[in-house]
């Protein structure tokens, strides 16, 4: 063991540069959104643990340089303080893996009593050998005699269990945080033995320092998600970008999950654990990326794994297992990429598009039609947004289509349904099946209720003040539409400005299912009701029909619908039924409606069901409102 002034070969620069640097971490995790999660605060401990560990090592130099009457306790025990931070680091290194790898108990137990072994003895060894002079140790002259190392040995024997937990389980975490990590270690110990070889001491605490950067980009600030080994949709971008330009085809495999994809809500771990594990055991290079709460999207390239359909099918076939234990709910979407969708970047929202048509449970192979119901579903909704955006009560794009209702007892035309068409450029006449439910996710319904109800109470006042003789027109009403506050005195608004009375105009309302709902409805209703507007309940037969509930609203007529029009005509059965309920109906004093009448046979049938309104292709198509004259009859 050489002998040299303690000093010579330390500065405190290396030191200073590391405790600064942490504190600057230190700021930017308290200043950026990081999750909470359990690595970040083993994460949090091991910053703090190092500024420990660095300014003990400034001041046990600093000390030394101070000390003149050859009493180096003070200097002995900031240096053991010093070596012990770094040996807690060590372990916390090995605990954070382990955390974020997630093992299970079996496996994490063997790994923690090896590692806390080698953490205590190694300090204890550390504190022994300083005490009985057979370690490190200063002659009085200030002259340092090194001894006995057990830094050495407690340090390789802690990395090592850190590198073992990274190559053995390397699978548990993404593919790049791995490659992150190996990066930055290989640059410590490059410190480490430059500075060994030119017999240096100053930046052992710095190449400390560069794998809690990798740790603070690669897994707290980077968006990954460690239970699910998977990273922010933001990356998909970039991801697509680049292979879009490189010629690269992208097999994207959905996985969505309704009932988790709530706000604020996680994955049970079980099914986390799961997702992790499937999502890289088959496609080795495939990225996670997560969507939202309950749903991610695994992609790889295609041109990379030549036998991928063999390992999507092995994929599938494992998570059908998956599904056999957990019978969760979801909606697989796979599909490669095409250049149009890459050139725009949109297959997040055409997933989420085909989410919406196609059924729950099921695997949907995304095939050129679901492109072109996607373009439709986009140019609907830019429409839709720019219709609200307009706010015009006479947006020629919404066209009001009247459907006239034949009564029995008047043998007259004198009510009729309004249905709405959306006129866009380009598209042309767009049905109700098509934009009504995009309209009411999208929130943009109660701006078309509002322009179809102004709408038509402004051709009620025309038809009226002409001389038509009508009973009423009714409209059509979302559920959406009645959960808004401001919808009575909208209605009112309407029909005063348009000044028509108000027991000229109807609403048509499908029966909900929403036992919440039910009572903001109902008083909802009653308000209007006290106006003098009837109320149609449409579309009885198609859902769970509640007569208890029924009856608590003040509906006057109940639309039977098309379903049991046909169904009555099938067998005798049916029709006994339909016609006992329309008789209980009329018995209750609410006149029934048939929708859906085509034929004489229908229309006979129907009548002797109990008809008071008949309705359908029979009589007429939908028309333009304004071809309600051919129907209504006219003062003389
Ligand atoms: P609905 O209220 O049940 O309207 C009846 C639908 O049946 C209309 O379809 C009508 O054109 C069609 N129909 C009428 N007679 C016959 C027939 O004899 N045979 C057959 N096969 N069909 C017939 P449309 O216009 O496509 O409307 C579909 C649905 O869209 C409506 O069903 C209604 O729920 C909704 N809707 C229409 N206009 C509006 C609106 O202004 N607001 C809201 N919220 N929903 C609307
Ligand atoms: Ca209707
Ligand atoms: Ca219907």
């Amino acid at each position: 063991m050489g002998e040299l002034r303690y000093f010579d070969n330390f500065s405190p620069v290396g030191d200073l540069i590391v405790v600064a640097i942490c504190f600057v971490i230190m700021i930017l995790l308290i200043t950026s959104y990081v999750r909470k999660t359990k690595a970040y605060y083993i994460f949090l401990n091991i910053v703090a643990f190092l500024i420990a560990a660095a300014l003990c090592d400034v001041i046990h130099h600093d000390l030394y340089t101070q000390i003149t009457n050859g009493d180096y306790t003070s200097v002995y025990i900031f240096r053991l303080l010093y070596r012990a931070f770094l040996f807690s680091i060590l372990f916390l290194f090995v605990v954070y893996i382990v955390t974020l790898q997630r093992l299970e108990l079996d496996k994490k137990i063997p790994v923690m009593i090896v590692s806390s072994l080698i953490y205590v003895s190694a300090v204890i060894v550390d504190i022994v050998t300083c005490i009985n002079g057979t370690g490190f140790h200063l002659n009085r002259d200030g002259t340092a005699v090194n001894g006995f190392s057990v830094f050495l040995y407690g340090y390789l024997g802690l990395v090592m269990v850190s590198i073992f937990l990274m190559l053995v389980f390397r699978k548990r975490l993404h593919k790049r945080v791995m490659l992150g990590f190996y990066g930055t270690i290989t640059i410590s110990f490059l410190i480490l033995y430059i500075q060994k070889t030119h017999g240096q001491s100053s930046f052992t605490a710095s190449t400390f320092l560069f794998p809690i950067i990798a740790m603070l980009y690669l897994i707290h600030v980077n968006p990954v998600n460690i239970e699910l080994g998977s990273i922010s949709i933001r990356a998909l971008e970039d991801m697509v970008n680049y292979n879009f330009k490189h010629g690269h085809k992208l097999l994207f495999m959905s996985l969505y999950l309704p009932g988790f994809d709530v706000e604020g809500r996680t994955l049970p771990k079980e099914l986390q654990d799961s997702i992790r594990r499937n999502s890289s055991q088959f496609f080795s290079d495939a990225v996670l990326f997560q969507v939202s709460y309950g749903h991610v999207v695994l992609v790889n390239r295609i041109d990379g794994n030549s036998n991928y359909s063999e390992k999507l099918k092995a994929l599938l076939n494992a998570f059908e297992k998956e599904h056999q234990k957990y019978q969760n709910d979801y909606k697989i979407v796979i599909g490669a990429s095409s250049d149009d969708v890459s050139r725009e970047n949109e297959y997040v929202s055409i997933i989420k598009s085909i989410h919406r048509y196609m059924q729950l449970n099921e695997v949907h192979m995304v095939v050129q039609e679901d492109l072109t119901k996607y373009k439709e579903y986009k140019a609907i909704l830019a429409a839709l947004n720019s219709i609200s955006h307009r706010h015009d009560p006479n947006d020629p794009r919404v066209q009001v289509y009247c459907q006239p209702v034949y009564n029995i007892m008047t043998k007259t035309y004198d009510t009729a349904e309004v249905l709405m068409r959306l006129d866009l450029p380009d598209i042309g006449l767009v049905y109700p099946d098509k934009f009504i439910s995009i309209a009411e996710e999208s929130g943009l319904i109660n701006i078309l209720t509002k322009i179809i109800l102004h709408k038509t109470c402004t051709e009620i006042r025309k038809l009226t003040s002409e001389g038509y003789l009508f009973d009423r027109i009714s409209v059509n009403i979302s559920i959406v539409d009645l959960r808004q506050e401001s919808f009575t005195s909208d209605i009112d608004w309407i029909i005063h400005t348009s000044g028509i009375s108000s027991d000229k105009l109807a609403l048509e309302i499908t029966e909900s299912q929403n036992e919440e709902e039910f009572k903001v409805i109902k008083s909802r209703i009653n308000e209007l009701k006290g106006r003098g507007i009837t109320f149609y309940l449409d579309d009885f037969g198609t859902g769970y029909s509640n007569l208890e509930r029924i009856m608590e609203l003040p509906f006057d007529i109940i639309k039977f619908d098309r379903s049991l029009v046909n169904a009555s005509s099938n067998d005798e059965r049916s029709q006994m039924m339909v016609r006992s309920m329309a008789n209980l109906f009329s018995q209750l004093q609410y006149a029934v409606l048939y929708e859906g009448i085509e034929t004489d046979n229908d229309e006979s049938r129907c009548i002797n069901m109990s008809a008071r309104y008949l309705q359908g292709y029979k009589y007429s198509h939908p028309v333009p409102i304004t071809e309600l004259r051919k129907f209504f009859s006219r003062k003389e």
